[in-house]
């Protein structure tokens, strides 16, 4: 018999990432998270049928249902990949706790990467989820748990207070800080040398990338993304 839980989290993520594309484009805006959504050109109301993950786009062409007006390709992507990522879970982790927990952790790094490399902040309520899901029962030693969030703080605000007064600008904001103590909470004390050398290859290839598309990088870029990529990538593979 199939197993249908894969299914159901590929479904469940569908929704959780529109959810996360439509917050990931309200929250930075200042529009709350609970009203209906809208087509942002016409001001319309969006149905039901305009609200399905990835169908609506694919069926209304990358178009309002109203006015025509272009919708991103962002949507159908971050939905997709959710769905995507959520249907590996469980497929991955056969505690459907654990499958679930690691589902909401990589929708919250998507949500927080998607934010910082557009806006250049990490908002707060994402970074909380993270440290809370690392806090789900049975996961880790609760010593271990902690001590990992409290050297990865410590480090980070070191490094920041060092590299700030060196450079004589804010070189990590506090909200990669908070992000990397709650990395601290998901991964304990032993994997730190790992998440650090993965995190700063990441950033050296998205400052190259970056580069290469010809954007400007004189202000430094954004570490968030960096260190989400590097969290899940901890969390998921066997670390030696
Ligand atoms: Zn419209």
């Amino acid at each position: 018999m199939i197993d249908p839980l894969p299914l159901l989290f590929a479904l469940t993520g569908a929704c959780f990432g529109s959810l996360t594309a439509a917050m990931a484009w309200r929250l930075p805006r200042g529009i709350t998270v609970w009203g209906r959504s809208a087509c942002p050109q016409c001001g319309r109301t969006l149905g039901v049928a305009d609200l399905i993950p990835l169908l609506s786009w694919l069926v209304l062409r990358g178009r309002c249902r109203h006015c025509h007006a272009p919708v991103s390709a962002a949507y159908p992507l971050v939905e997709g990949a959710t769905a995507l990522f959520w249907n590996l879970c469980p497929l991955l982790l056969p505690d459907p706790l654990s499958a679930l927990t690691m589902a909401l952790l990589g929708t919250a790094l998507l949500f927080l990467a998607l934010v910082d490399a557009q806006w250049r902040y990490l908002p707060d309520a994402g970074v909380l989820l993270v440290a809370l899901l690392a806090l789900v029962p049975g996961r880790m030693e609760v010593g271990d748990c902690l001590s990992g969030g409290l050297i990865f703080g410590l480090l980070a605000l070191g490094t920041r207070w060092l590299v700030s007064r060196h450079l004589g600008r804010e070189a990590l904001g506090l909200g990669d800080v908070k992000l990397m103590t709650a990395a601290g909470l998901w991964l304990g004390p032993f994997d730190l040398p790992v998440f650090l050398i993965l995190s700063g290859l990441t950033g050296i290839a998205q400052l190259l990338l970056l580069r290469l598309v010809s954007r400007d990088t004189k202000n430094g870029v954004p570490f968030g993304p960096a260190l989400c990529l590097s969290l899940l990538a901890c969390v998921l593979l066997p670390i030696p």
